[in-house]
């Protein structure tokens, strides 16, 4: 039975920083569900005394190791004579696979087999081969008398997820602790730092054991991630259901949605459900927080549209502010936010009308109003709410982070609402 693998991934790009590892990403969100964890993640050059090394310290440490990359036909791809070696196992060609590669490629491509190719069909004495049914280096598995194994999987991601799926998955199921997963569920939140979010969950009731708690900050927001390992699915699913309540009732209405749903599309749904419409006013966001809204299909029964009214001049002429209001505050203002997210429904005659106004930076600042300052407002039929926030990181992430406020206070509004 197997527990826990390791995953080494091969390729000198990876450790320039050029080619980011999403082979390991997906490998271990694919094993979590059969319940196999994953010990350890390393990444190693083309090289074969560093990957001879590298697998050797994974059997001895956990006996299992999936690779990725090094099966190509150049010389830079080195991963099979090297754990071929370590096995010592001798490479044979295998003339069934050569056949194949040379009519594939007059099929396709309509010329001979280039030499360089042919050592791809060269397979470790005693290793079975894996089908790679979107490139022509077949995966290898390799085992030892003593159950120890190494499966090698192609690098490019398309052939790499394919075997996995089509072949070694497969395989591992049928070795995999019986009814054990590992199970994860997220819980999205956003506007509360993870340091906050924690001590609100420390002094709440215990989460259960069993259930590991993660939090996952990004500009979105902290993701918090609950895990099980080792349960059977609906003892996973039993937890998770009862660490979620526990977490909501610690931390509030600041968990937007489960899953990986995105906040404009809960904001639509919430929106949808009471019949409400939105349009918007976006001063440092150009145009941000109509794009994020507009990405999610179906989203034209909730929103109008909206004003980029960057200069003051377009807040003036098309939102209806007045520039004494603009001249008397400044551009980053309430007085000027609130006119904004008013300016927005009046002229569009949507039921909500949302706005940004702030300093993106990097220039710009000042000491009254320094970069991230930023206001935002979401106005309704008899009341406007407006709130200014102090962001950090860069320009982008500013700006990133001014979107997803807004709609956040716009979705906190219209669930409050009723
Ligand atoms: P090829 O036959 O194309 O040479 P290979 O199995 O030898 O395939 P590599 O040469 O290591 O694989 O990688 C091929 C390409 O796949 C790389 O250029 C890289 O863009 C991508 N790749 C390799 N490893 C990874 C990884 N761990 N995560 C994401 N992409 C990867
Ligand atoms: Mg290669």
């Amino acid at each position: 039975v197997i527990h826990a693998v390791e995953i080494l991934t091969i390729g000198d790009e990876l450790l320039l920083g050029f080619t980011i590892d999403t082979n390991g990403a997906h490998i271990a969100r694919a094993l979590a569900p059969i319940g196999i964890a994953i010990a350890r993640r390393t990444s190693v050059g083309d090289d074969p005394d560093q990957i001879r090394a590298a697998v050797s310290e994974a059997l001895d440490r956990t006996g299992a190791v999936i690779t990725t990359g090094g099966l190509g036909p150049t010389t830079d791809d080195r991963t099979k004579e090297s754990i071929a070696a370590l096995f010592g196992r001798e490479l044979i060609l295998d003339e069934g696979h050569l056949a194949w590669m040379r009519d594939r490629w007059r099929k396709r491509f309509d010329r001979d087999l280039p030499e360089v190719n042919r050592r791809q069909a060269l397979i470790p004495d005693g290793a079975r081969k894996l089908e790679n049914r979107h490139g022509s280096a077949p995966g290898i598995w390799l085992e030892d008398d003593r159950g120890r194994w190494v499966a090698m999987l192609p690098g490019v991601p398309r052939e790499m997820r394919g075997m996995l799926a089509d072949e070694l998955l497969p395989m591992l199921q049928a070795r995999a602790p019986a009814g054990a997963v590992i199970e994860s569920r997220t819980l999205r939140t956003t506007g509360v730092a993870e340091s906050r979010l924690g001590e609100q969950i420390e002094r709440g009731e215990p989460t259960p054991d069993g259930v590991d708690v993660a939090y996952l900050p990004s500009v979105a927001g902290v993701d918090i991630r609950l895990t099980t390992r080792g349960r059977s699915p609906r003892e996973s699913a039993e937890l998770l259901d009862r660490a979620a309540h526990v977490i909501g009732v610690a931390v509030g209405d600041v968990i937007y949605a489960e899953g990986n749903a995105d906040l404009a599309a809960v904001l639509l749904d919430r929106c949808r459900e009471r019949s409400l419409t939105i349009a918007v006013a976006e001063s440092c966001t150009g145009g941000l927080l109509g794009a994020r809204l507009t990405a999610i299909s179906g989203s034209s029964d909730v929103v109008l549209g909206g004003v980029v009214a960057y200069g003051n001049s377009v807040k003036v002429d098309l939102l209806g502010i007045p520039p004494a209001t603009i001249e008397a505050n400044g551009a980053v203002s309430e007085p000027v936010v609130r006119a904004m997210a008013e300016g927005a429904r009046a002229k569009t005659g949507a039921t909500l009308g949302l706005s940004i106004t702030g300093v993106a930076g990097p220039g710009g600042g000042t000491d009254e109003k320094p970069v991230g300052t930023v206001w935002i407002a979401v106005s309704q039929r008899g009341s406007t709410e407006c709130s200014r926030l102090q962001l950090w990181g860069d320009r982008d992430e500013i700006r990133s982070r001014a979107a997803q406020a807004v709609m956040e206070l716009a979705r906190r509004l219209v669930v409050q609402g009723g």
